[in-house]
């Protein structure tokens, strides 16, 4: 049946930030939409929002908000960066605008704030009933199965017959379903190096202890530490390292350690984290993985979108803003009609190749920062370059 021409009933695997947009595209054209999110409701509940704590969103990301009356709203708690400073080893501050005046600039936001708006802004569509704590377990897409555990009761049921969207993350149950259809292929490949995120505290009055208005990076070859501005007068730190080598996570295996690493390399940064030592051996380390697959669809019964089909590693800040440019792009498709089938082969066409290809640039962007040993000037630049 033609797409644009029935108020289908359709089923959006995770509440996350895509499968949140997409419901809003989809309920503008009429389809009625119910969303299964493995986690607990975040806006009624205290819990991780997973990843990063703040995220830059830039032009493909804000075209996407716009399209549905959202882009204002967000920009409202987003906080410009006009350009990165970036903190050497030794000596001065630099100070690298992004554009020749300030109305070029990406943007910091909170995810967990950009996360719970969109789902508001789904549910008020009156057409999307976002479901917590309803896990898809496995699928037989082919059918047009889903097996969805309810976390809160444990107890297991068969969904059927509705068109599903995957926007269930780079661990996606949905494309795990989709490799047991002949033909389909993915990778998933991990980087060597993790994350950890830490916190510079606001200062008296809440002021920024930093320039509020740039994105910091303390390039440093293997590893590297950044830090977003966020609306509270903090700014979230992200550390990335080797899993393991000479300076690893593995090799930062005592409080001695962490703190004489830090005084080397970023004291500027460890003398406005007071709770380095805490923090660091606390919180998760977290881990980055670039995935493609194809196709994105299994006829018209399913598609992947966002990190479930393209997962990409944070060097260019790209991730998010790629899946909301799948929304964009088919919300196109949608206005055009045609039926389901039809309509993913298109997107993923339009789609795919541009995703994979950002999702080369910033793994290579990251291969070269991480073995460049030469010229400290040269290893500088190339670190910074396409933050
Ligand atoms: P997710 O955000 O992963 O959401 C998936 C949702 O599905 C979650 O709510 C999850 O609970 C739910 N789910 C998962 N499995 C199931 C299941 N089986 N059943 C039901 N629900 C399920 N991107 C940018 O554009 N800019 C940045 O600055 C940026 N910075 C980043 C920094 C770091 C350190 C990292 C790791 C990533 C960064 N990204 C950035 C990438 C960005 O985080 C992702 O691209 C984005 O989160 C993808 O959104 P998504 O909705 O596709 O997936």
């Amino acid at each position: 049946m033609p797409v644009g021409e029935r108020n289908e009933a359709v089923t959006v695997v995770g509440a996350g930030l895509v499968g949140s947009l997409l419901s809003v595209f989809l309920a503008r054209r009429g389809h009625t939409v119910e969303v299964l999110e493995r986690r607990p409701d975040m806006r009624r509940e205290v819990i991780d929002a997973g990843r990063s704590i703040n995220l830059a969103i830039s032009t493909r990301g804000l075209y996407a908000l716009r399209q549905v009356g959202l882009e204002e709203e967000a920009l409202r708690h987003a906080i410009p960066m006009r350009g990165r400073m970036i903190h050497p080893p030794k000596g001065a501050l630099m100070y690298q605008p992004y554009g020749r005046d300030d109305s070029q600039h990406i943007n910091s936001l909170s995810r967990a704030w950009l996360n719970k708006f969109l789902m508001s802004a789904a549910e008020a569509t009156g057409k999307v009933r976002i479901r917590f704590r309803q896990r898809v377990s496995g699928a037989d897409l082919d059918q047009g199965v889903l097996t969805v555990v309810d976390e809160a009761t444990g107890e297991e049921r068969r969904e059927e017959g509705r068109v599903v969207f995957g926007t269930d993350g780079s661990g996606s149950a949905v494309r795990q379903a989709l490799e047991k259809v002949p033909g389909f292929e993915s990778t998933a490949e991990t980087l060597g190096h993790g994350y950890k995120e830490l916190t510079i505290p606001p200062g008296p009055g809440g002021a920024f202890q930093m320039e509020k208005h740039a994105l910091h990076i303390w390039p440093r070859g293997t590893y590297m530490l950044i830090a977003l501005p966020n609306e509270d007068g903090s700014f979230t730190c992200t550390l990335f390292l080797p899993w393991k080598g000479p300076v690893s996570f593995e090799s930062l295996d005592s409080p001695a350690r962490l703190e004489a690493f830090f005084e080397e390399q970023f004291p500027d940064a460890k003398a406005l984290i007071p709770d380095l030592t805490q923090a660091f051996f606390a919180r998760p380390t977290g881990s980055m993985v670039t995935v493609k697959c194809a196709p994105w669809n299994v006829g018209g019964k399913a598609v992947v979108l966002g990190d479930a089909a393209h997962a990409i590693v944070p060097f260019f800040g790209q991730g998010m803003n790629c899946g909301f440019e799948d929304c964009t792009v088919l919300e196109g498709l949608l206005g055009k009609g045609g039926d389901w089938e039809t309509l993913f082969g298109e997107l993923a066409r339009l789609r795919k190749t541009n995703a994979d290809a950002i999702a080369d640039m910033a793994v290579e962007n990251f291969v070269e920062m991480r073995d460049s040993t030469g010229n400290p000037r040269f290893l500088l630049e190339k670190a910074v370059e396409k933050v």
